[in-house]
C-alpha cells in the first residue's frame, strides 16, 4: 500500500524547487580490448525538480544510470552536458572551491555501510569527521556525534566502538547520522536499504521516515526495488537505459503506469 495521508502534508510546504535538473547528459568512455572503445551513454533525457521536503524516488533496474545521476549532483560524477541548479544556482560550472559550500547542505548515504565506514575509526569520530573538518571544535562535534545516535536509535556507547561491532541495519544507521552531522537540507541516498535483510530494510526506511519529518528533509531516493520505493517516495522517476521514462506521484504511477518498462517492472513483482 502506497501511503497518503504523510505526503499529502508534505506536499503543502514542497513548493520551492531545491534542485532541478536540465539536459544532463554523461558518456563513458572506456578503452576496451584490442584498443576498442565501449561508450556507455549512462544519463540523457533525464529531467527532474525535487521541491522542498518531498521524497522523490530514482526507480529502475541495474545499469540504468541512477547512481551516476545521483554522482552528478555531488560532483563525484562530471556530466558533458546541462544544468544543475540548486535553489537556481548551477552547480555544475563551479570550482570546487565555489562549490564547498553546497557539499555542506547536500550529503549522501550510501549502499554498503561496510565500505563506506573506516575501520579504524571509532563511531563518534565517525559522524563528528565532517564537522570537525568544517572547523568545528571537536568536543563540540562530538557532543553533536551522541545526539544523532539518539536520533538514528543507536546508544551512545556505541561512541567509542567501531564499525564492525555493529550489525548492517546499525552501520546504516550510523552512515545516515554521519550524513546528518552536516546539517544538509538534501539527503542523497542511493540503495541505502538494497544491501539489508527485509526485516531490516523495514526499520531503516521508517527511521528515514521519521528523521525527514522531523527535519524537514528534501530527499533524493534511488533503488531498484518499487517495493521499497512504495514505502517512502512522494513521487518516482523510473529511469531506463540513462533516460526517465516517466514520473509522476508515485500512488498515480503505481495505480496506473504509462511507459510499458514501468508496467513491465510493476509485473515483475512477485
Ligand atoms: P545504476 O545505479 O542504475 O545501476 P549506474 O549509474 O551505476 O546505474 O551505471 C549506468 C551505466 O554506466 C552502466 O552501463 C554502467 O556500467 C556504466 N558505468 C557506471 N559507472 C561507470 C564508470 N565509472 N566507468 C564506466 N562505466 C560506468
Ligand atoms: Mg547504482
Amino acid at each position: 500500500a502506497v501511503p497518503h495521508g504523510a505526503a499529502e502534508a508534505r506536499a503543502v510546504i514542497a513548493t520551492a524547487p531545491v534542485l532541478e535538473l536540465r539536459g544532463v547528459e554523461k558518456t563513458y568512455r572506456r578503452g576496451g580490448f584490442f584498443g576498442a572503445r565501449a561508450v556507455v551513454r549512462a544519463v540523457h533525457d533525464a529531467d527532474f525538480t525535487l521541491r522542498r521536503g518531498e521524497t522523490l524516488g530514482l526507480v529502475g533496474e541495474s545499469g540504468s544510470g541512477k547512481s551516476t545521476l545521483a554522482r552528478c549532483v555531488v560532483k563525484l560524477v562530471e556530466p558533458e552536458q546541462g544544468t544543475i541548479a540548486y535553489h537556481g544556482t548551477d552547480l555544475r560550472p563551479l570550482s570546487r572551491a565555489a562549490w564547498k559550500p553546497y557539499r555542506q547542505r547536500i550529503q549522501m548515504v550510501f549502499q554498503d555501510p561496510y565500505a563506506s565506514l573506516n575501520p579504524r575509526r571509532t563511531v563518534g569520530d565517525t559522524i563528528a569527521e565532517g564537522p570537525v573538518t568544517h572547523g568545528e571544535p571537536r568536543g563540540k562535534a562530538l557532543e553533536r556525534a551522541r545526539e544523532l545516535l539518539r536520533l538514528v536509535q543507536l546508544d551512545p556507547g556505541a561512541m567509542d566502538r567501531y564499525p564492525h561491532e555493529f550489525s548492517g541495519g546499525q552501520r546504516q544507521r550510523i552512515g545516515i547520522a554521519r550524513a546528518l552531522a552536516m546539517e544538509p537540507e538534501l539527503l542523497i541516498a542511493d540503495e541505502p536499504v538494497s544491501a539489508l535483510d527485509v526485516s531490516v530494510q523495514a526499520q531503516v526506511l521508517a527511521l528515514l521516515a521519521e528523521i525527514r519529518a522531523r527535519l524537514g528533509l528534501t530527499m533524493l531516493f534511488i533503488t531498484h526495488d518499487l517495493r521499497v520505493a512504495a514505502q517512502i517516495c512522494d513521487r518516482v522517476a523510473v529511469m531506463q537505459r540513462g533516460a526517465i521514462v516517466e514520473q509522476g506521484p508515485t500512488s498515480e504511477v503505481f495505480a496506473a503506469p504509462q511507459h510499458p518498462y514501468t508496467r513491465q517492472l510493476l509485473d515483475s513483482i512477485p
